[in-house]
């Protein structure tokens, strides 16, 4: 039976990138991951700017910080400077307008007073060449990459994309994910469950998870335990970049899944992991689609997505770290849990001023998602000795972290 790290090396071994996208760079493209190195087409700032409201003056001429100069003109931002600032002059500027030319320091206003006849007195510190202003190209120059393939697009990107001129960019596109469920007992959440049936929750749950991995979720619904049902919905999820099924995985009479799979065509590369929950999980691949079929206990369904199948959209996507993300914690209290494989224990995981601190959550196994109600986090418990003490250092899979 493979490792968790086993597994997700080899579920990585088949996740390509997907070919990159031109898109608009509306809501929708944001933590996507940039296909492309794009430069500058200007200089920025394009002029000598100021950075505050003041007077724009010759640094020379104030040696002490101390003087009255002639106000020649003023200019806003947006204007093109007219006057030039010649000896012992100063022109009004606001910030944002470009430097008249001759000046080489800005004066902030509350160091200055208006006197009579077109006169300001300023009493300030000595002025430095270049105070208060922003020279042309400083920020970048024409021509230089300033964001490169595979940088996730962050608001301040989604900034500087439009400083450069840029309305649309090459990305990663969104993977499409389908998600089946699978089950006789399964009723849709709207129904009453009859004698023996139970609610799909994890259709919605893994349409969620798959958002918060920024992929595309598209839910196929209930497919029966009968070959035609499961059938029907495998071949249009296979349509997808990734195709997910819950239920069906285990030795149970009706878990007819991997036959189902096998027969149209998906190649297996594991059925079973060493974890907890989560143990009778499937990956086969056809084609470039990932086939995963994770066990119907939620919380195994839950879990086996983090850990294998979020790395696997992350990998499509572009992006370079795809997961997942561990921290180390400090067990805050005594816990005693017997385990015979790797288990990922729902916890509660905090950031405080000496680390991460993590607390497990009241759970009462893998059909417990209420549990999780209360966790952000699953804590590594390994198989060995049973009793962790509070101080104890953990391995922690922080799912809500990014
Ligand atoms: P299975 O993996 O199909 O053997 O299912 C294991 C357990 O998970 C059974 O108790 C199922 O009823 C339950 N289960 C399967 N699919 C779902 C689902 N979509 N939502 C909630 N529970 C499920
Ligand atoms: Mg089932």
């Amino acid at each position: 039976m493979l490792t968790v790290t086993q597994a997700q090396a080899k579920v990585l071994e088949f996740a390509l990138q997907l070919p990159p996208e031109t898109v608009a760079l509306d809501a929708d493209a944001l933590g996507l991951v940039l296909a492309e190195d794009v430069a500058a087409d200007i200089d920025l700032p394009p002029y000598d700017k100021s950075l505050m409201d003041g007077f724009a003056l010759r640094s020379a001429d104030l040696p002490d910080g101390h003087g009255s100069l002639t106000v020649v003109g003023e200019i806003m931002a947006g204007q093109a400077p007219r006057t030039p600032v010649g000896a012992a002059q100063a022109v009004r500027i606001m910030t944002g307008a470009p430097m008249p030319t001759g000046a080489d320091a800005v004066i902030v206003v509350e160091r200055t007073r208006l006197l009579e006849g077109n006169r300001v007195q300023i009493d300030d510190q000595p002025p430095l060449p270049g105070q208060n202003m922003l020279p042309q190209g400083k920020e970048m120059r024409r021509g230089d990459v300033v964001l490169r393939t595979g940088t996730v697009l962050r608001p301040q990107e989604f900034g500087v994309l439009a400083s450069v001129g840029r309305a649309s960019a090459a990305v990663y596109p969104a993977a499409q994910v389908a998600i089946v469920a699978t089950g006789d007992e399964l009723v849709e959440p709207e129904a009453i469950p009859g004698p023996g049936q139970i609610r799909n929750s994890n259709g919605p749950m893994l349409m969620a998870q798959s958002c918060r991995a920024k992929a595309l979720p598209r839910v196929l619904g209930i497919a029966r335990d009968r070959l035609d049902s499961l059938r029907e919905l495998v071949r249009e999820g296979l349509k997808a970049s990734i195709l997910i099924l819950s239920g069906g995985v285990s030795a149970g009479k009706l878990d007819l899944v991997p036959g189902v799979l096998q027969e149209l065509g998906v190649e297996a590369h594991f059925h079973k992991v060493e974890m907890k929950p989560g143990k009778p999980v499937f990956f086969g691949t056809r084609g470039n689609t990932l086939v995963f079929g994770l066990p119907g206990n939620p919380v195994s369904s839950l879990v086996c997505f983090e850990l294998l199948v979020r790395p696997a959209i992350g990998r499509l996507m572009g992006h370079l770290d795809a997961g997942p993300h561990w921290v180390k914690a400090i067990l805050t209290e005594d816990f005693v849990y017997r385990t015979d494989r790797p288990t990922y224990y729902p916890a509660r995981l905090e950031s405080t001023p000496s680390g991460w601190v993590v607390k497990p959550v009241p759970w009462f196994g893998s059909a417990d998602l209420r549990g999780l109600l209360e966790a952000n986090a699953f804590a590594l418990l390994t198989p060995g000795n049973p009793e962790h003490g509070a101080g104890e250092v953990l391995a922690v899979l922080n799912v809500e972290g990014n």
